[in-house]
């Protein structure tokens, strides 16, 4: 402990990481959980506490806050989210304090099997000597982004507490449902009433991310045939093969968060679920330009359309017309979804990482969506009266989902095969 705020930082992360705030895509609102209500109504009263002016919660959950400024300049916004990624159990968090890591493997009270250790995480090794924050082992710690809102509210203390310390007007900005896409409302950035601002989250000690590419989400819905396996000769359709067959022409070899660095997009499936009858596939796309984002979207719906196009005795069918992606953005959803910053276009003390020599060597047929599925020219040999619909938007049920609706295409294959 050398900083003077180390003490109060760690106590206000260590405090607000046990409050389980988990955001939940599959849940309309705003917020989307009642959870985060808990960090949101804390933080007014925390606010309010340190003599915050202005402190409202926002109709749309946000919890916004002035410390009023005693030198003419801009208004700075500090926004920091607290939502909890959905991913991984965020009930019963439980933070625990290493004081001076020794350096060694670092296990866990509630989880003995769990390590987590400097030869998988070499930059742990750089810490040896400080203090490590970790979870128990069942749950996530949730220091992205409880770290950003200890920061903000440490600093927001300080400088109420000081108010001689010169400051122009700072402007607060608590979000919801950060981690789903959805955390910033249309009417916050007049709400906020900031001339810039920046957003507190996970990153690199003296880092400073200034550009980050902007999102879509796109969910892919198989439909088979399901029909008893003492009776599926000719009939039956597998929703499991055919989303396989999606994710396996998807590009691999590039165009992923693993193949890729610096502003190259991607495409990256996160989650696959469902069974023979059904099956559900869950993208991000991501880009720096509006044009690359779209045409990812577009690579999307084509290795959709040749999945679909396998069964050569089926119709293919939009049911509504496109509108691009960046016509929604345009129009000022830019960067609303999960941009999580990359390593790119960033300030930092130690510009130790260059380019990814592999990056150069990709596929340019990959690159640019030509190198298709090859996996397809082979078309199926039986009838797949199945369908492959596929949606594409900045998550499934926020404000701008009405105006998504007209974005939505939808591949069908349709039944041709009577009584199929
Ligand atoms: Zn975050």
């Amino acid at each position: 402990m050398t900083d003077i705020f180390d003490a109060e930082l760690e106590q206000r992360l260590v405090r607000y990481a046990a409050i389980d705030s988990q955001s939940d895509m599959d849940r309309p609102g705003a917020p989307s959980t009642e959870c985060q209500h808990a960090m949101l109504d804390l933080m007014v009263e925390e606010l309010t506490a340190i003599g915050a002016a202005e402190v409202v919660k926002q109709p749309y959950g946000t919890v916004t806050a002035t410390i009023p400024g005693n030198r003419p300049g801009p208004t700075i916004g500090f926004l920091a989210h607290v939502d909890t990624a959905p991913q991984f159990n965020a009930t019963g968090v439980k933070p625990r304090v290493i004081r001076g890591y020794n350096g060694g493997d670092i296990t866990f009270p509630d989880a003995p099997d769990l390590v987590l250790s400097p030869k998988d995480f070499p930059y742990l090794a750089e810490k040896v000597g400080q203090d490590i924050i970790t979870a128990s082992g069942t749950t996530l710690l949730g220091a992205d982004d409880k770290s950003g809102i200890a920061v903000i509210m440490t600093a927001a203390r300080y400088l109420l507490a000081n108010p001689d310390l010169p400051r122009p007007t700072i402007r607060i900005a608590f979000t919801p449902d950060e981690e789903i896409g959805r955390g910033v409302d249309a009417r916050l950035p007049a709400d906020l009433g900031a001339d810039f601002a920046y957003t507190f989250d996970g990153g690199d000690l003296g880092e400073v991310v200034y550009e980050t590419f902007t999102a879509d989400f796109a969910t892919v819905t198989v439909t088979g045939v399901s029909i008893h396996p003492g009776e599926a000769t000719g009939k039956l359709v597998n929703a499991i093969h055919l989303a396989s067959r999606i994710v396996g022409t998807l590009p691999q070899a590039t165009l992923t968060p693993e193949t890729t660095a610096d502003r190259e997009g991607f495409l990256h499936c996160v989650d696959m679920s469902g069974d023979a009858a059904q099956m559900t596939l869950r993208l991000i796309l991501r880009d720096f330009e509006l044009d690359g984002l779209a045409a990812k979207g577009d690579l999307l719906r084509q290795v959709c359309a040749a999945v679909a196009a396998t069964e050569p005795r089926a119709r293919h069918r939009r049911d509504r017309a496109a509108v691009p992606q960046h016509a929604l953005l345009a129009r000022g959803q830019h960067g609303s979804g999960r941009p999580r910053p990359r390593r790119a276009g960033r300030y930092r003390h130690r510009p130790d990482r260059d380019r990814d020599p592999r990056r150069d060597r990709r596929l340019a047929a990959d690159r640019d969506g030509r190198a298709l599925p090859q996996s397809l020219h082979r078309a199926a040999e039986r009838a797949w009266p199945a369908r492959v619909h596929f949606r594409a938007g900045h998550g499934p049920r926020d404000r701008t989902d009405a105006r998504n609706r007209g974005a939505r295409d939808r591949l069908s294959l349709c039944p041709t095969v009577p009584g199929g």
